[in-house]
Parts: structure tokens; sequence; C-alpha cells
């Protein structure tokens, strides 16, 4: 495995590849979740490339920009494991040098949810996501189902801008008691842990609810906050049912899928999750269908 920090010297190791190439995007701090990211990767494609950045332009000036988890040895370790051929390593510097003034603005899609929790999140996303796409070249570009809006985004500025690229969208990996994996999962103290798999309790709730036949948007909300409301610890800060190529809110009963999508405060961390209805639709070839391009 090849580990590269300089733009100029990736240019020159893509140049040299023939045959797919599989891209996955990340901010270190791996988990199971990424790795399921290169498994797939590694199946569709030649060449698998990922990259470690965590992004200044993502976050806002109150959030953990300083404080994000970092371990390259060990990140670079595990990629190395799971079949990563080149590791591509910028520095903020390299990425957004003096006289750096161009960004991807994605309009409605970025605008409510995290959008609206994270102003300005979307924009530092997609401006990166580009930057990555045009160094990088990918036939295929990995993204978890875990950020849901965040595909939504992508999924919206490759299809307007026309990049010629596939997404796929990996399932959610979870812990065994259903909390979805995540880096910032290191900021719960034990007694937040033993109850952060509330949002996946939420979204089985809301689940039952669709398999029991009620397909109420009201309805399914409302099973799923009854079980968040149960936990004072858990700040909820939204419960939405969207339709998952637009985010708009899905408002009456439909038979069409539909994507519940949470996001609650425990502790330090914002915990996120999201889920189709109905729930058999959470695999990766449906994910793809539905959410990827
Ligand atoms: P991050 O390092 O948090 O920016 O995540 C890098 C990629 O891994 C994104 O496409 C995430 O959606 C994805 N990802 C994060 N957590 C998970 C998870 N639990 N399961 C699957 N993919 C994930």
């Amino acid at each position: 495995m090849l580990v590269i920090g300089k733009i100029e010297s990736i240019l020159r190791e893509r140049r040299g590849l023939r045959g797919k190439v599989g891209v996955v995007l990340t901010m270190g701090a791996l988990h199971q979740g990424h790795l399921d990211l290169v498994k797939a990767a590694r199946e569709d494609n030649d060449h698998v490339i990922a990259t470690i950045f965590v992004n200044p332009t993502q976050f806002a000036a109150n959030e953990d920009f300083a404080s994000y988890p970092r371990d390259l040895d060990r990140d670079l370790d595990l990629f190395e494991k799971a079949g990563v051929d080149l590791v591509f390593t910028p520095t903020p510097e390299m990425m957004y040098p003096p006289g750096f003034e161009t960004h991807i603005t994605v309009e409605d899609v970025s605008q409510g949810l995290e959008g609206q929790a994270r102003p300005g999140h979307f924009r530092g996303v997609a401006t990166v996501v580009n930057k990555f796409f045009n160094i990088l070249q990918p036939t295929t570009a990995y993204f978890g189902q875990k950020d849901a809006q965040q595909v939504v985004v992508i999924r919206h500025m490759v299809r307007d801008l026309n990049m010629p690229l596939k997404i796929s969208v990996v399932p959610t990996l979870r812990e065994p008691d259903g909390l979805a994996m995540s880096s910032r999962n290191v900021y719960l103290k034990p007694e937040e842990r033993a109850v952060a798999n509330v949002l996946y309790r939420s979204m089985r709730a809301a689940s039952a609810a669709y398999e029991a036949g009620d397909r109420h948007p009201n309805a399914l909300r409302k099973a799923a906050r009854a079980v968040l409301d149960a936990e004072p610890q858990v700040h909820t800060d939204y419960v939405a049912i969207c339709d998952p190529r637009t985010l708009l809110g899905v408002h009456q009963p439909s038979d069409r899928p539909v994507l519940i999508l949470v996001a609650a405060k425990l502790g330090k961390p914002r915990l996120l999750d999201n889920c189709l209805l109905p729930f058999h639709l959470n695999n990766r070839a449906d994910l793809s269908a539905i959410l990827g391009v």
C-alpha cells in the first residue's frame, strides 16, 4: 500500500492506473463501517484509493475540528489489511492554499435537517468531495448510508454537474445493540453509551408500525418519538419522514419507500441515524438504486 501526501504525486499515480478505480473518502479514526466501504470498493474495482482528511471547511467554528479523533498509524494499518492500494493524506494547506475561493453549494437538499443544525456543513462537504473526485477520477465512489443527507447532496452534485462516476451506497454498520458505528461514539460516557442505541430502537418502532400497516408519517414519527422521549438523557433534534431522493417531508400516507432520519444529542456527541421503510430495503443494491446514481 502506497501512502501519498502530495497532490502532484497522487495525480501521477492515478494517471498510471488502468481499469476501474473505487474511492473511499474518510476523515480517519476508522471503524469497521469505513472498512465495509473498502470491502465494497475492493469487490467492484481493480484499484482502491482511500483518503484520510479531516476537512476544516465542513466544521463550524464551535465544532470539534481541533479535537476530532486522529490516529494515522492505526488507520493506515487498518486500510492496508482491508486491501487499499493507495492512501491519500493531504493537509488542509494543500487542499486550501492561500487565495482559495471556489465553493460548491447544492441548494435545497443542503438546507434542512443537518444543514439547518450545521450551517455551511454541506457546502464544505460538497466542495471537498468535488476536489477529491477531480484529483482521484473514481469509477465509483462509496458512501455510507449513515450520512444519508450527505449522499443525497453528493448525488445531486454528481447529476447536476455531469460528473462521470457512480455513487454506491453501503448500509450502515452497527454495533451488536444497534448503535450506528461512528468515529464520534468515543465521546460517549459509559452511561450514555448504554442508552445510545435509542435511535436505532426508535426507527425499529417506526418500522414495526409500518409493517403493521400504518403508513401515515405522523404515526411513524410518533412511534419513534415515544421511544426517544423515554430516555431523559437524550435530547431529540428531529425525527423526519422524507422522500429519499429529494429529502422533502412526506405528509401523506404513501406506498413509496420513505426515509426516516433521526438526530439527537446525548452528552457531547450529536448522534445521527436513518433507515428506509420498508426496512428490508436497507441493503446495498436497494440503497444504491434509491439514493445513489
Ligand atoms: P467519516 O470518516 O465520518 O467522514 O465517514 C467516511 C465515510 O464512511 C462516509 O461515507 C460515511 O457515511 C461512512 N460511514 C461512517 N459510519 C459508517 C457506518 N457505521 N456504516 C457505514 N458507513 C459509515
